[in-house]
């Protein structure tokens, strides 16, 4: 349970929460923070929103942000935002904590877990989906292993 003592802070520092995009473990970020590392896992956490407007290959996509996939453009790896819109291609999987929404032309090849999906007539989907308006990624307490650093 959350104490009284909250009450009793100064004026709020200006910090939001996210999860760690490694470990899925909450972390206080810094409200015009672009990374931070991980208090628990101590790795990188990139924070910034990311617009992609060509093609991108990469093992792994992960921002506590948003992604934006722009029209012809496209991106090829796992995914994991906070939110995702797509007016170009994915292929891969893709994990959301809060909500993906796919264009009408806009496709996702791949499996998708998010909190809400919104997918506009003409939009493409090709995978499995589970779509919980209550999604928290699992926690990870294992060590992560060492598989992606890309942007
Ligand atoms: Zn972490």
């Amino acid at each position: 349970m959350a104490g009284d003592q909250s009450r009793l802070d100064a004026p709020k520092p200006e910090t939001r929460e996210v999860l760690c995009t490694h470990c899925d473990r909450s972390i206080d970020i810094p409200a015009t923070a672009m990374s931070v590392n991980c208090r628990h896992c101590h790795r990188r956490v990139i924070i910034e929103d990311i617009r992609i407007k060509s093609y991108h290959a990469v093992m792994r996509l992960a921002t506590a942000g948003l992604v934006e996939v722009t029209k012809r453009a496209q991106i090829v790896a796992q995914v994991r935002v906070n939110d995702l819109v797509v007016e170009g291609g994915v292929k891969g999987d893709v994990t959301a904590v809060g909500s993906i929404s796919i264009g009408k032309k806009g496709w996702i090849q791949g499996d998708v877990n998010c909190r809400t999906l919104i997918v506009q007539p003409g939009a493409g989907l090709n995978g499995f989906y589970r779509v919980d308006p209550t999604f928290t990624p699992e926690p990870t307490t294992a060590e992560v292993e060492q598989e992606d650093e890309f942007l």
